[in-house]
């Protein structure tokens, strides 16, 4: 079993102050849901949990099983277990999604899990498990592909490279309601691998979920919901929150914490609107 630990957490950016003290865990086999407004700093929490560059630490603690993760490079933050999917995910024109695939998992020093099957064969299970046509596999990674098939061939990432936690940022964008409840299920069956799991070496996924929209939770069933407003998760409470974000929306919730409009809904346009690595 394991556990990530987020303790009193602040970041900036280029010097302006987005992380202001997060407090979270995220253990296996667990959903974590966190929503929150625009520009909140949901995704600024993302990269930070997996090291990317600009983003400066000021305070703070994130272990993973006792490690120190921020000493970490973002490499060996993966192969000690963390997982991260991406708002936008990337398009790599050089490389093919099994390679890449297969490079990712030698990184972490684990075997694909499934049996003894080789990678190539369970990433063509995992795909028709997840409605990806397989035809897809054999073009460079994510190249041309919709926000629905680039979320789908993600999600078999996460099946194939096992990690302990994962944190998947708006996993719902560019989805359509099929996609949405096949990668959900398959998201969901990966927190309760069950006895055949179990058999195969997998550990319950834990999962950190960011999202805006309540939908997502009907498939993709969260333990409990934070709701982020300015920089910290301002309320916590179990899958009926989103039920009530969805009536009130976040603005009573904001001003109930003493925070007014203007700072809890700052919305400058995105930076990271461009995946930029
Ligand atoms: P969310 O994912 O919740 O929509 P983000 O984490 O993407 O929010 O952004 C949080 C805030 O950080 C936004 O207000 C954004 O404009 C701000 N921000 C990000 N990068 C910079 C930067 N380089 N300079 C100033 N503000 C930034
Ligand atoms: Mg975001």
């Amino acid at each position: 079993m394991s556990l990530l630990k987020i303790e009193g957490l602040h970041a900036e950016v280029d010097g302006h102050p987005i992380l202001k003290g997060v407090d979270l865990e995220v253990a296996s086999g667990r959903v974590e849901a966190i929503m929150g407004p625009n520009g909140s700093g949901k995704s600024t929490l993302q990269h930070v949990l997996m090291g990317r560059p600009g983003y400066t630490v000021t305070a703070g603690t994130v272990t993973l099983d006792g490690t120190d993760l921020l000493a970490l490079p973002t490499h060996e933050r993966a192969a000690a277990g963390l997982f991260v999917g991406l708002q936008y995910p990337v398009e790599i024109p050089g490389i093919g999604f099994v390679e890449f695939l297969s490079e990712a998992l030698a990184a972490t020093g684990r075997r694909a899990t499934g049996s003894g099957a080789g990678i190539a064969e369970v990433v063509r299970l995992e795909a028709d498990r997840l409605g990806l046509a397989t035809a897809l596999l054999d073009r460079p990674l994510n190249v041309g592909l919709s926000g629905g098939e680039k979320k789908r061939l993600e999600t078999i990432q996460l099946a194939v490279l096992a990690p302990k936690i994962a944190i998947l940022d708006e996993l719902d964008s560019g989805l359509d309601v099929d996609a949405l409840r096949q990668v959900s299920q398959r998201v969901e069956s990966l927190t309760h691998p069950g006895d055949a799991g179990a058999a195969a070496g997998r550990e319950p996924l834990g999962v950190l979920v960011i999202t805006h929209y309540n939908r997502l939770l009907f498939e993709l069933r969260p333990d409990r919901v934070h709701v982020f407003i300015a920089g910290q998760i301002v309320e916590s409470g179990g899958p009926e929150l989103a039920a009530e974000l969805e009536q009130t929306g976040y603005e009573q919730i904001a001003r109930r914490h003493g925070l007014s409009s203007t700072q809890a809904f700052v919305a400058p346009p995105d930076p990271f609107a461009d995946p930029g690595f």
